[in-house]
């Protein structure tokens, strides 16, 4: 599958916003939206752009689309089965985004990126309830407990992203045993763990259209 193999910080400036695509470095002061807030590209400094309805809708969703780091068709499938589900579209398509097993793992601390976490994922450094678990887009459910497979756990990668947890902190729906390498799942995500700036109204306007 297509994936952007750009420069990620790109997307940041894209979205006005930092979407923490790179780990430690979004927190340090080598962060480029911290230094170029304005958008990408030739234009990127010219004033009073109007952005249609569309045009405002288009942006939320490659905001969320690219902070997950799915394609449009991958991101597409979860709206399509987030809108079958009962209850609020927009709350059930980031509680599915958060439930992936690539977030899981970011969201515990034992890497310090979703895009890690995908690879890592894929690379079979994890377990879900002794099983492995290699598809990043596994939904894990209350209940579940992801640990850090026994070879893996003097990865650097993986022990300074412990380390460095208690900066980015923990969602109050995961348990995070860092001594175990381990992590539960006490309940599904609530819309309020999320704190990033997202109006997940406007993407399923954008989809219902
Ligand atoms: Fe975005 Fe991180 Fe790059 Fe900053 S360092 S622009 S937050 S990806």
């Amino acid at each position: 599958m297509a994936r952007y193999i750009g420069s990620v910080c790109r997307l940041c400036r894209r979205e006005n916003m930092k979407l923490f695509l790179k780990g430690d470095r979004c927190y340090s002061d080598k962060c480029s939206f911290d230094r170029r807030s304005y958008p990408p590209g030739q234009h990127g400094q010219r004033r009073g752009r109007k952005n249609s309805d569309y045009g405002i809708q288009l942006r939320e969703k490659q905001k969320v689309k690219r902070m997950y780091g799915l394609s449009e068709k991958q991101f597409r499938l979860f709206f399509k089965k987030a809108d079958r589900q009962r209850g609020i579209t927009g709350t059930n398509l980031l509680v599915s985004l958060e439930r992936r097993i690539d977030n899981f793992v970011y969201r515990a601390g034992f890497v310090d990126s979703r895009t890690q976490g995908r690879h890592f994922v894929r690379h079979n450094h994890f377990k879900v309830n002794g099983k492995k678990v290699n598809i990043p887009s596994f939904q894990v459910k209350v209940g579940d407990i992801i640990e850090v497979k026994e070879k893996s756990r003097s990865v650097e990668i993986i022990t300074r992203a412990l380390e460095a947890v208690a900066r980015r902190g923990v969602p109050q729906w995961i348990e995070l045993e860092n001594e175990a390498f381990k992590a539960t799942v006490k309940s599904f995500p609530e819309r309020d763990d999320l704190t990033m700036p997202i109006q997940e109204q406007l993407i399923v306007e954008l989809y219902s259209k």
